[in-house]
């Protein structure tokens, strides 16, 4: 029987790259004995990226598409195309034609063989701006110390997934899913493969710093609870080097030395201020991250698709 494959890409004001973005793949596709659909998620876009799409979409009876009700971010659009793609595998990629699309026959070569996830890795050359190729080493770095799963770096939301993982990871029921860790994590067999960035084709990248830093936050603490602990070393830690001072302050009692110590009891003071601080602000994070998935709203609200939703669209998990 003929296998059935979904493209997914999350698009947030890239109405210049996706009518390119879809030629390609068809191209690429088209002739290889596979069924394809594309699914293209508009996540909240403040230009023509629905019209461009939703145009699309009329002439082409393959190309499908999910329209949110505000900009919910990447990750929530991701998420939005996997819980609909109905193919044998699903395959997702970035609009801006960074990811490029004929790695998708290497992908499907791998998954022919039996791998039940293909992701990539960005090769990190001199293209990438070095400001982006310096925080994202980094913060891989950091995500493995202080995760116990293992994330290469450069791994990008540029994947194939076969039907299995992805009605696994339909259950999830996480408050924003870090998917690239989730996927990760769930196992199968999974096969990674190199590829050089393109350029963006057009248009500016999404992620600000600040978007950047929210991201990687997120990474580390949907993932971990490493975090936490530090509080309970730090705690020990000082407990015990304050018990070295006591022999020093019997010292000082019995030979009467003054007490001139203003410049240390402040040290001493704002250091243990700043410190407490932080040990809240991380416990703070963790008691936000209940306080959201006890909630238990969306992780999108869909407002159109020409996809069968629920009733009202909005996604149940
Ligand atoms: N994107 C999205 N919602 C957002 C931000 C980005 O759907 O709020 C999409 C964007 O259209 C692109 C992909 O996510 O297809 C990756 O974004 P971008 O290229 O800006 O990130 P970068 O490559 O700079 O990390
Ligand atoms: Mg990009």
């Amino acid at each position: 029987m003929q296998k059935t494959i979904s493209i997914v890409i999350p698009a947030y004001n890239e109405e210049d790259n996706l009518l390119v973005i879809v030629e390609r793949l068809e191209r690429i596709l088209e002739g290889r004995g596979y069924a394809f659909e594309i699914i293209l998620v508009d996540d909240g876009s403040k230009d023509k990226t629905l019209s461009v799409i939703k145009a699309m979409a009329q002439i082409k009876p393959n190309i499908f598409y999910i329209e949110f009700s505000r900009n919910f971010g990447h990750q929530p659009a991701l998420k939005a195309g996997l819980d609909y793609a109905h193919g044998d595998c699903v395959i997702s990629l970035d609009a801006d034609l960074q990811h490029p699309p004929e790695l998708i026959i290497q992908m499907l070569e791998k998954w022919e063989e039996g791998y039940e996830v293909v992701y990539t890795r960005r090769h990190e050359d001199k293209s990438l701006p070095y400001k982006k190729r310096v925080t994202s080493s980094l913060y891989y770095k950091l995500l493995n110390v202080l995760s116990d799963i293992e994330i290469e770096s450069g791994t990008a939301d540029f994947r194939l997934m076969d039907r299995k993982v992805v009605s696994v990871f339909k259950e999830f029921q996480e408050n924003e899913p870090f998917i690239r860790g989730l996927v990760k994590w769930m196992g199968y067999k999974q096969f990674a493969l190199d590829y050089v960035p393109s350029k963006r084709f057009s248009g500016n990248s999404k992620y600000n710093l600040k978007k950047m830093l929210r991201f990687a936050t997120h990474g580390v603490t949907s993932f971990s609870i490493k975090p936490l602990y530090t509080a309970v070393y730090l705690g020990f830690i000082f407990s015990f080097l304050s018990l070295l001072y006591i022999p020093y302050v019997i010292h000082a009692f019995y030979i009467g030395k003054e007490v001139n110590g203003w410049a240390s009891i402040i040290m001493t003071i704002v250091f243990f201020g700043g410190l407490q601080l932080i040990i809240l602000g991380i416990i703070g994070i963790y008691i936000g991250k209940m306080f959201l998935q006890s909630k238990n709203r969306p992780n999108y609200i869909i407002r159109s698709s020409n996809l069968s939703l629920k009733e009202n669209g909005v996604v149940e998990f």
